[in-house]
């Protein structure tokens, strides 16, 4: 039976390492379904997140709500504090970027999932988002997992690439052990060896993951491949390794993107990934 959870339990004192903690299935043997909003991740439902890597603009991410809204996505996604590997590469409109997405949102009834960079930022966004982001690149941010802990939104953790399972499930018990069980976890592709996509899809994580945690667990096919044409393939090898959903980038001219444009789905890409996906979701006994 899935539940829909909110808060943890009262914060436990000091544990040992032998210890079951807040993540673990041993004392919590049922998915965890977490409310976006009023729209659920995990449980018997498949939770489509779509939108653009970084919000430009308030036509382009509008435009992109739309599709994603038309085409049968659940939330809407959009960076505007933007964590970038170049420091002259677009570094995101901040929190005017944010309205903009808070526009695009109550326009099509979307709520959203917005990345937050810094525990300084959160008193600011709270307002304007509906869950908050952690980024590949904070997954061990002490502090900032400490603080989203604090406070009550959900929080999509992103996997960091070169993190183990074991060490995300640990940065997700952070945020449990602050108070804030409303955690979903996403895998994103790791570092290795090959060159051939951006990242390498670890969709061992996800069926590991299913097995350990009761966290829902979503996957990013857009950032774990880099390419457009791998997200669908790379979306129904997750739903067969038992995702809770997916996180993907869509815009509307990938070409002229600020920020990883080349893994970005058109509108019509994106229509065609969620008639793709459909018969996997229904093969796994969930609906879309
Ligand atoms: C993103 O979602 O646009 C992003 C920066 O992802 P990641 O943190 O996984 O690189
Ligand atoms: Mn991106």
């Amino acid at each position: 039976m899935a539940t829909i959870v909110k808060h943890a339990a009262p914060l436990r004192p000091s544990r040992s390492s032998t210890t079951v903690r807040r993540v673990d299935r041993t004392d919590h043997p049922e998915d965890s379904v977490v409310s976006i909003a009023g729209v659920p991740v995990g449980g018997r439902r498949f939770t489509v997140i779509a939108g653009p890597c970084a919000v430009e603009s308030l036509a382009q991410v509008a435009d992109t709500a739309e599709a994603v809204r038309r085409y049968g996505g659940h939330l809407l996604r959009g960076g505007a504090f933007k964590p970038r590997s170049s420091p002259y590469s677009f570094q995101g409109h901040g929190l005017d970027g944010l309205r903009l997405l808070r526009q695009a949102s109550d326009q099509t009834g979307l709520p959203i999932v917005t990345e937050v960079l810094e525990s300084a930022e959160i008193p600011a966004m709270l307002p304007l988002v509906d869950a908050f982001q952690v980024g590949a690149r904070n997954m061990q941010n002490g502090p900032l997992l400490r603080a989203l802990g604090r406070q009550e939104k959900p929080v999509l953790l992103k996997r960091g690439p070169s993190a183990t399972v074991e060490e995300l499930l640990l940065a997700a018990e952070f945020i449990l052990n602050g108070g804030n069980a409303a955690v979903i976890l996403c895998e994103r592709g790791i570092r290795t060896f090959e060159p051939s996509t951006r990242y390498t899809m670890d969709l061992n994580a996800v069926a590991v993951l299913k097995r350990e945690t009761h966290l829902p667990v979503i996957v990013d096919p857009s950032h774990g491949t880099g390419r457009s044409e791998l997200v669908l393939p790379l979306a129904r090898a997750a739903i067969g390794a038992g995702a809770d959903g997916l996180i993907v980038e869509v815009h509307p001219r990938p070409a002229e993107a600020l920020s990883d444009g080349r893994q970005s789905l058109t509108p019509e890409g994106f229509g065609r990934m969620m008639t793709g996906i459909a018969p996997f979701v229904a093969a796994a006994g969930r609906t879309l």
